[in-house]
């Protein structure tokens, strides 16, 4: 999602990051600049000074306390209080009623309510092997009783037949009844929007409600409104009792400020997301993944966290002192690749790194670099201690018994002892810095 919102909060993430000290002040700071974002993007005040005060809460309180980088830290935080403004883990759609299960339709006109009753019945069969009707209540225009056909067709589900000189509770009942009738698992109906809130719409969708008893009453909102998507979402909300929100176009250009207004004033869990024009563009919100692509940068935040919390940080900070003085040896080369181990191995790495990185390091690159750190691994540990600690006494003798230990060649112990070299030496240029540097050598 290429939107205003991401831009600015992952430029602001990089100066963050940087930080290498966490100062009230400096907090006051940087919330500043999220709080001015959120704004930018759309983001209801109530919500934004609620989400400032909980971050602030946070980052002054114990959590920035003792981490590697409180810099990183902060972000974390900015980052779960994201996910947790738009919700928790994964939506699901709610079916547990006698069938047919019924969901409702609700938003304004061009929000994409009928695309997403096409999309909807799709991800339905497919996902939930569901048998699934649509219908239209769009008694005054035609040609969205015409779409809603077109596109159900296109999903693969049935539709029933509705026409302009129909009441809409007619029409609701008379589609219920074919449901009942035909063993339908879910009918889904499509609802009339307007331009604009209207009390005369807002009746007619109570009325229905009444009427069909919805599982499911799901606003439909375009993720491109901005502050409108809150007002609208307030009056939807007053008028029905909403269990879940779909938001669309996220593909586009989006402020993407509402998704986290939205839920906020509904109360509603966001359930869906639409991603594309098509009509396998929608997929279950994931609030986790939505903050990380509003912070613009996938999972970084957790593998940052993941790599921190992993690592022992009296024993880094031990690393870092031996590294400046020149003494980090083979020994301590064995505690990175051990530590490495304890956070899950480069695949549970990887698989926090967003999709376009992950997908240039490739699965069989990963395999043969996690061999080649067990291997490495093996070559250390049949070296005695003290050459562990003097790599340099290791001659040709020492170097087959080692090898012969291993059960590895020669050659393999000379690459490790050449590549511990280079390491040596690169450490001492850069002087205890980088982590992750260190670990971006173990790994190649
Ligand atoms: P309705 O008036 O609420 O029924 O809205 P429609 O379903 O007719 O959708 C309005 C427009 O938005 C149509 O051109 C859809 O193709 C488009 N649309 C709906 N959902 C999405 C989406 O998730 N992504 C994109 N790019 N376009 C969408």
């Amino acid at each position: 999602m290429a939107s205003a919102l991401t831009e600015k909060l992952s430029r602001l993430v990089k100066q963050i990051r940087g930080q290498a000290r966490i100062t009230e002040a400096n907090v006051q700071d940087m919330l500043r600049e999220v709080r001015m974002a959120l704004l930018e993007a759309d983001v209801a005040l109530p919500v934004v000074r609620d989400f400032i005060a909980r971050v602030k809460d946070k980052a002054l309180g114990q959590e920035v306390v003792g981490s590697l980088t409180p810099g990183q830290a902060l972000v974390g935080i900015i980052h779960r209080e994201l996910a947790a403004t738009m919700g928790e883990g994964v939506a699901d759609v709610n079916l547990a009623t006698q069938p047919p299960a019924v969901i409702l339709m609700a938003g304004l006109q061009g929000a994409g309510k009928t695309t997403t009753t096409a999309k909807l019945a799709k991800w339905l069969i497919e996902r939930r092997r569901k048998k699934v009707l649509t219908v239209s209540g769009d008694v005054y225009r035609p040609a969205a009783i015409e779409q809603l056909r077109t596109v159900t067709r296109q999903a693969g589900a049935e539709w029933f037949p509705s026409s302009p000189d129909q009441k809409p509770l007619e029409i609701a009942r008379a589609a219920l009844d074919h449901a009942r009738r035909h063993y339908f698992d879910v009918l889904i109906v499509d609802t009339a929007g307007r331009l604009a809130i209207d009390e005369a719409m807002m009746q007619e969708i109570r009325a229905l409600h009444a009427e069909l008893k919805p599982v499911e009453t799901l606003f439909v909102v375009d993720a491109m409104q901005g502050q409108d998507a809150v007002n609208t979402a307030r009056a939807f909300k007053e008028a029905l009792p909403l269990t879940g929100i779909v938001l669309t176009k996220l593909d586009g250009d989006s402020r993407g400020g509402a998704a986290l207004s939205v839920r906020a004033v509904t109360g509603a869990p966001i359930k869906f997301a639409g991603v594309s024009e098509k009509i396998d563009g929608l997929e279950l919100f994931d609030a986790e993944r939505h903050a990380g692509r509003i912070l613009g940068m996938g999972d970084i935040v957790a593998l940052v966290e993941q790599v921190t919390a992993g690592v022992d940080l009296q024993q880094a900070q031990k690393l870092a002192a031996k590294v400046k003085s020149g003494g980090f040896d083979l020994e301590d080369f064995l505690e990175q690749i051990r530590q490495m181990k304890k956070m899950g191995g480069l695949s549970s790495l990887l698989d926090k790194l967003p999709a376009q990185l992950a997908a240039k390091a490739g699965e069989a690159d990963l395999d043969r670099a996690e061999r080649d750190l067990r291997r490495k691994e093996g070559i250390i540990c049949a070296m005695t201690p003290e050459e562990r600690r003097h790599p340099e006494i290791i001659k040709a003798s020492r170097k087959r018994r080692i090898a012969a230990g291993a059960g590895v060649q020669v050659q393999e112990v000379n690459r490790l002892l050449k590549e511990f070299e280079q390491m040596q030496a690169m450490m001492k240029k850069m002087k205890g810095g980088g982590l992750m540097k260190w670990m971006k050598r173990l790994g190649g």
